[in-house]
């Protein structure tokens, strides 16, 4: 009997263990750099005590303040999404960790990223410029009083948002006015920049965006809005030909022909393998149709030019229509 008692104890005690485990699901990420990575933008010392100190803090309070709750099983996205029904504890902390986790990943010592074609095109749209975005963002992060984060995110309408956030609230959490879900946080507590920048805010958001991973926040805004679709993608033969065509026709116009000399049957295949494909119903009207086989044929001329040995003025004529044909075929497309 007492050592059914010691086994149901102990069987008791593992559950206890288990349990405490599944419901201490988070830990701390690794940076993906060293902590000198941002220097001078952002000190190692900085870094280190923001990523090991306060980030882990908010960890092991997220942890402690999730045990005995059925918040641990969501995921952190739809945890902050229903943040109103959690307590201020999970709220702070489990705010603090996902805004962190981002924070690291939106940062990076690589110079010269730059947002994506399509990002930018809606930067411009909406803020006229890269750098008047920018400073809207500064502004943000500037006019926040005490602690919070500065963001810009993808809301419900597709469309781009700046906001600000007091404490670790952020965009994605039911309990804020300006809802969107974050592509870019810059913290703004004094334990993000004072070492380095004291009370100077303004020096540290002009020096953050040296060290903006616009890559990062590139791919996060294509987790939201989709790549937009290239207008060719459903005709791949068009691309192929498009891809012999500027190869051999560029380094024609600067004289240079061997290029179109070695390849001219390249580009017949390719012209051949155009005007078998299944034309998208989109393009498909009379135009193309005939602008296909006008390119079949000028394809043709010009191979054989180029296997009688033609003189480089003949080539130069035959390859420079077979261009003009190519963009009939672009222009009737777009009928
Ligand atoms: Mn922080």
């Amino acid at each position: 009997m007492k050592s059914m008692n010691y086994i149901l104890s102990t069987i008791i005690s593992l559950c206890f263990v288990l349990t405490m485990k599944a419901q201490s699901p988070y830990s701390l990420p690794a940076l993906p750099y060293s902590y000198s990575a941002l220097e001078p933008n952002i000190d190692s010392t900085t870094m280190w005590i923001h990523h090991t100190k306060h980030h882990q803090a908010y960890i092991n309070n997220l942890n402690q303040a999730l045990q005995g709750t059925e918040a641990g099983n969501l995921s952190l996205n739809d945890l902050m999404s229903q943040i109103s029904k959690h307590s201020v504890a999970i709220r702070n902390n489990g705010g603090g960790h996902y805004n962190h986790s981002l924070f690291w990943t939106v940062l990076t010592p690589n110079k010269n990223t730059k947002p994506g074609k399509d990002l930018m095109e809606a930067i411009l749209a909406q803020y006229t410029s890269l750098d008047s975005l920018k400073s809207l963002i500064n502004k943000a992060a500037s006019t926040r009083f005490g602690s919070g984060w500065a963001w810009l995110s993808v809301s419900a309408d597709g469309k781009l948002l700046v906001s600000s956030t007091a404490n670790q609230d952020n965009p994605l959490m039911d309990v804020v006015t300006e809802k969107g879900i974050p592509i870019l946080g810059i913290d703004v507590w004094e334990h993000a920049y004072y070492l380095k920048y004291q009370n100077k805010r303004g020096d540290y958001l002009n020096a953050i965006w040296n060290v903006v991973n616009w890559d990062e926040v590139t791919r996060r805004y294509h987790e939201v809005i989709p790549k937009k679709k290239g207008k060719f993608d459903e005709w791949p033969e068009i691309k192929t030909f498009h891809k012999s065509m500027s190869e051999t026709f560029h380094p024609s116009e600067e004289g240079n022909l061997t290029p179109v000399r070695s390849r001219s049957n390249e580009l017949l295949q390719n012209a051949i393998a155009l005007s078998k494909s299944k034309i998208p119903t989109q393009f498909n009207n009379k135009g193309v149709q005939s602008a296909v086989k006008k390119l079949v044929d000028g394809s043709k001329a010009l191979d054989k030019l180029v296997k009688n040995k033609a003189s480089d003025k003949a080539i130069t004529q035959s390859l420079s229509k077979l261009h003009d044909t190519f963009h009939l075929i672009v222009e009737e497309c777009s009928h």
